[in-house]
């Protein structure tokens, strides 16, 4: 069986007193729907990544624009065969993603918003300059061909590589993301600097996907749950795994010395091989038990256990 992944957010203002009101309204909703995942919910909008039954979802959606009483949103839908996440929050929360200045909200009368046809079009105009506002451990799945990638470990380090390349200010600078939510913190901060003509993709990557697969993006679109990766169809990433070691995507096979099973380790854990023969392991226990030099051919309980990654606040 199929499940729904869907991601959005909007920005808009809500009172205090609605925040509460629909908070409860949607944890009781989404309960009611068997959803799991994280919503969150604050003055200045809302932010989610959410799973379910098709139906459930498309249900949900519903529910959703009616309660929050919008006309709209983009909602980037992929799919999953078993469902991303353990639980279902709804959270209060003061700024709807993380970039450390409550308060700095995007403008909703200013269009910076390029659909993915324009986008497309956008990519071929000249002097324009596209980045990837995404970390390091994302941008290795798969990016946009002529994206450049600020090899970043965290998205308040975007800014700063703007800042000191040699881009001008009046360059037009596109931007793009997962989903689109952190581009629009990322635009409202390079304004701040002084750069007149940023754009973003609107919905992001997913967004584009579901419009144009295998064109300007190459490769695989990660994701903060288990399936690591979406491909071109928006259908779970096949090559890509968790690395047992660091947490980081992984597709290298590799049979561990300790226990003979197959296993996806990192090429970053790989290239210390040398120094650290351990990480041609299946697991952490693995890798402790080789270390220590005990014997033994059997697999243990920890590879066998699913791996799972819960969805990070801040997205
Ligand atoms: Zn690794
Ligand atoms: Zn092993």
């Amino acid at each position: 069986m199929k499940y729904l992944v869907t991601t959005f957010y909007k920005f808009f203002e809500q009172t205090p007193d609605e925040v509460k009101a629909r908070r409860e309204w949607l944890l009781n909703k989404g309960r009611e729907l068997q959803l799991k995942g994280l919503l969150l919910i604050g003055e200045e909008g809302v932010n989610s990544t959410l799973s379910g039954e098709e139906s459930s979802v498309n249900q949900f959606k519903g529910h959703l624009l009616e309660i929050l009483e919008q006309e709209k949103m983009t909602f980037k839908d992929s799919y999953a065969d078993r469902i991303p996440f353990r639980r279902w929050k709804v959270k209060v929360r003061d700024e709807i993603v993380t970039i450390g200045h409550p308060g700095l909200v995007p403008d909703r009368e200013k269009n910076h918003h390029l659909s993915p046809s324009e986008w497309n079009a956008a990519l071929q105009e000249e002097g324009v300059v596209c980045i990837d506002t995404r970390n390091k451990y994302e941008t290795e799945l798969g990016k946009f061909k002529s994206a450049l990638d600020p090899e970043i470990d965290d998205f308040q380090q975007f800014t700063s590589f703007v800042e000191n390349s040699d881009i001008s200010k009046d360059q037009k600078i596109l931007i793009y993301c997962t989903g689109g939510i952190r581009c629009e913190k990322g635009i409202l901060e390079l304004e701040n600097l002084g750069y007149k003509n940023v754009y973003q993709l609107d919905g992001g990557i997913l967004n584009y996907l579901k419009e144009f697969p295998n064109q300007e993006f190459d490769g695989e679109c990660f994701v903060f749950d288990h399936r690591v990766g979406v491909n071109q169809e928006l259908q779970p990433s096949e090559r890509w795994h968790l690395c047992p070691h660091c947490g980081n995507p992984a597709d290298q096979i590799i049979q561990c010395v300790q226990c003979d099973m197959d296993e996806y380790v990192c090429v970053h854990c790989l290239e210390q091989e040398k120094e650290k023969p351990e990480v041609k392991t299946c697991s952490k226990n693995c890798a402790h038990h080789f270390k220590l030099g005990h014997k033994t051919n059997k697999p243990h309980l920890d590879t066998l256990k699913k791996k799972g990654r819960s969805l990070p606040e801040n997205l």
